[in-house]
């Protein structure tokens, strides 16, 4: 590995160019392996603290006999650990397997208000009487997607939005137009994001202190995959957020016009 940065003179030619664009390749391989090294730190410590829990619940039940509700007790610890680490292995594999970049799934036009309307009818989120639909302008144009994973993408906003704002304060669903794109947004008036942190939400097990204190059981995974299959869609995840007031996720995708629907029935070499 070469990792030495190359001495720039600044001799305004082709070379001072060459020794720019090479030292900002390895600026930019650096960072990545800092990322990838962190990214496999916080997972090996996410994925330990639940098994250090099952291995001391079945170690405290072997130790001697217990009564039955006793190891009822531990069983349902040990569950409960078990499905927690379950949810960190499929996101896992789940961003594993979209940057190998070989499973993109089958896109299909869809139409967003009916589908939204469809999908907010059938929710069955904790707050029902705090969300909102609003479909502003009409109805949206088509946009490319898998509907099942949109349906995940919206329901991983909606489980935020609900987690980190207060109830009975307004939890607000847009479709709208957005140039050559659409906009779907989940809004909601509740904790908010500090600037330093809003870069930072997307990245696999990020959390801020506020959202640690208001929900102890998060992962810090459903944005990385959020974010990850507005990617797989042609499209972004944008945040917007002030502190204290409340925050905006939207998905922007383009519209189904704006590319041609990739042709299915053709093979990829
Ligand atoms: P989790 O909710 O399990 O922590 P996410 O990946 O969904 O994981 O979110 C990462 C972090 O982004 C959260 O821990 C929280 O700090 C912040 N966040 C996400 N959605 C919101 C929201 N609607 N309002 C305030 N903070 C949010």
């Amino acid at each position: 590995e070469f990792d030495e940065r190359l001495p720039i003179a600044a001799t305004g030619d082709e070379l001072e160019d060459l020794g720019r664009a090479f030292n900002g390749l390895l600026d930019r391989q650096h960072e990545s392996h800092d990322r990838q090294r962190r990214f496999t730190g916080d997972a090996s410590h996410q994925l330990r603290t639940p098994l250090t829990a099952i291995q001391g619940q079945v170690d405290l039940a072997l130790r001697q006999t217990r009564s039955a509700e006793e190891y009822h007790r531990v069983l349902t610890v040990v569950q409960g650990k078990t499905r927690h680490l379950r949810q960190i292995v499929e996101a896992l594999l789940f961003l594993a397997r979209a940057d190998a970049e070989s499973q993109q799934p089958p896109l299909e036009p869809i139409k967003l208000t009916d589908w939204l309307r469809e999908h907010m009818a059938a929710w069955t989120g904790p707050r029902p009487d705090d969300v909102r639909f609003e479909a502003e302008g009409g109805d949206a144009p088509c946009v490319l997607a898998h509907p099942t994973l949109l349906g995940e993408l919206l329901d991983n906003l909606l489980d935020n939005a609900c987690k980190y704002s207060e109830p009975g304060t307004p939890i607000i669903v847009r479709a709208s137009r957005d140039g050559d794109s659409v906009r779907l947004s989940v809004e909601d008036r509740g904790v908010g994001i500090e600037a330093g942190a809003v870069l930072h939400v997307a990245d696999p097990f990020f959390r801020t202190p506020q959202a640690r204190s208001r929900d102890s059981k998060g992962l810090g995974l459903g944005l990385s995959v959020a974010a990850r299959l507005a990617k797989l869609f042609g499209g972004r995840l944008d945040v917007e957020s002030r502190p204290g007031r409340g925050s905006t996720f939207s998905v922007v995708l383009p519209t189904a016009t704006a590319r041609p629907p990739l042709d299915q029935k053709s093979v990829s070499i």
